[in-house]
């Protein structure tokens, strides 16, 4: 399916149809196809490994302004001192070694559709025939919420040593408030593992304390089975779960949270705001007119922008409805990266993709539960709908699952980076 010959590939490039020189330029003259990729978080890597993979005649560059990608999959462990950041920090070094990807390491600040040209902090101008933007999220802001003081750890690096400075501050019978945003929003059980892993360390550490869990969604957004569990058993008295508390500010300085109904003390905190996509996502005008838009609508076929031709937009920062986790970005940006390939030999998209999503949590420090859906294209609606009896989250968490864990990160890990 892969091996497009070269002549082939650049006669559909866009760029040589766009300028007419089809006719007049041999292959070997012609320039290569060009993409370039926004973003070096799962979905960002996993595009340009897999473009360069599949066909090599494609250039692909991708800008990314930090050195290495800080994975927010597996941070609640190191919140807990489980595991330490060499764990969770993942290099680009194979993506340009093994695969010829172009680091680009700078911040894109704007693009220029018409010209096709992405614009870098640094003064850069990069040109493309198809453009991948892959920033995944952004938040809003709540009054009074510093997340330099109060750290969301929402995405994973500093914030996540500030969040674990957070829980170790905590005092003996002392209270740890975390909220939870409406959904949808990254990593859907994730703030209900952190409030497990949260009250299992306050446990171990013997500290009696308390955690309270302001939910502004009606009840628990995933595994509901497993979490409604834990929070009754095995941290009865530990977790105060509290649903429908939106977080309308935070008085830092006399240490409450203000939510729709009531304000509440804390010794430590961790507010995860609500969420959106990637700021460069609407500085393009990828999210439409309508204002109350928060993700870009996408061609599931493609990922192809629906509001802008040849961006294409993948991972937490899409709107297609399909879960925003770190699996299913992978999953996506394998969908994007064959589409891209099949576009530069004039082909059509695969016309039936699926994807799926897992996520791992863990429940205490030697357990583990999981989740997991498979999506498939409806072409009647033309959206990613789950499939049938796909959807299931593990009976009960096992020590076994926790061990599954780190086996299935280390294989995604290396299938997005390595
Ligand atoms: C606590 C927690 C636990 C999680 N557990 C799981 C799990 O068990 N399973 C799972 O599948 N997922 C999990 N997730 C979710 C997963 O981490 C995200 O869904 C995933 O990181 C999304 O990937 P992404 O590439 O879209 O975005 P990101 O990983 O955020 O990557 C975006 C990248 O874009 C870069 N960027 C942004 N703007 C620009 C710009 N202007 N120019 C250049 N680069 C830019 C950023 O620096 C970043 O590197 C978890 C998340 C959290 C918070």
């Amino acid at each position: 399916m892969f091996s497009h010959n070269r002549r082939k590939l650049l006669q559909a490039s866009g760029a040589l149809v766009a300028t007419g020189a089809l006719s007049a330029t041999t292959p070997a003259q012609a320039a290569a196809p060009r993409v370039v990729v926004i973003g070096g978080g799962f979905a960002g890597a996993t595009v340009a490994k897999y473009v360069r993979m599949w066909n090599p005649a494609i250039q692909v560059s991708l800008v990314e302004p930090n050195p290495g990608h800080v994975s927010c999959i597996l941070s609640n462990l190191v919140m807990t001192g489980a595991v330490g950041m060499s764990t969770i920090t993942l290099r680009y070094d194979n993506l340009r070694s093994k695969y010829g990807v172009n680091i680009v390491a700078d911040r894109a600040v704007s693009i220029d559709p018409v010209s096709r040209v992405v614009l870098t902090a640094n003064g850069s101008r990069l040109p493309y025939d198809k453009l991948v933007l892959a920033p995944g999220i952004d938040f809003d802001s709540i009054p009074g919420l510093d997340s330099a003081v109060l750290p969301h750890a929402w995405q994973a690096g500093p914030q996540t040593l500030a969040l674990k400075a957070q829980l170790d501050s905590v005092p003996a019978g002392g209270t740890f408030v975390m909220s939870i945003p409406k959904a949808p929003y990254r990593c859907p059980p994730g703030p209900y593992e952190r409030a497990c892993l949260l009250a299992d360390s306050l446990l171990r550490r013997r500290r009696a304390g308390r955690v309270i869990v302001l939910d502004a969604n009606s009840d628990v957004v995933a595994e509901p089975h497993t979490f409604h569990t834990a929070f009754q058993t095995t941290y009865a008295g530990v977790i105060d779960y509290r649903p429908n508390s939106e977080v309308l500010s935070v008085d830092w300085a006399g240490k409450k949270v203000v939510t729709n109904w009531e304000s509440v003390p804390f010794d430590a905190a961790n507010i995860i705001p609500p969420q959106r996509a990637g700021k460069l996502v609407a500085a393009a005008g990828l999210l439409g007119s309508d204002p109350a838009t928060r993700w870009a609508p996408v061609n599931p076929l493609s990922y192809e922008s629906r509001v802008v031709p040849n961006v294409h937009v993948i991972g937490d920062s899409q709107g297609t409805g399909q879960p925003k986790s770190g699996h299913m970005a992978n999953a996506q940006a394998k969908v994007c990266a064959d589409a891209l390939v099949r576009y530069f030999a004039g082909e059509q998209p695969d016309p039936a993709p699926m994807t799926s999503s897992a996520c791992y949590s863990p429940i205490t420090a030697t357990t583990a539960s999981w989740l997991t859906v498979v999506f498939g294209y409806d072409a009647a609606s033309g959206l990613m709908k789950p499939v049938a009896n796909t959807l299931a989250e593990a009976p009960a968490p096992t020590a076994g699952h926790y061990k599954d864990m780190f086996g299935w990160a280390k294989n995604l890990f290396a299938d997005s980076f390595s």
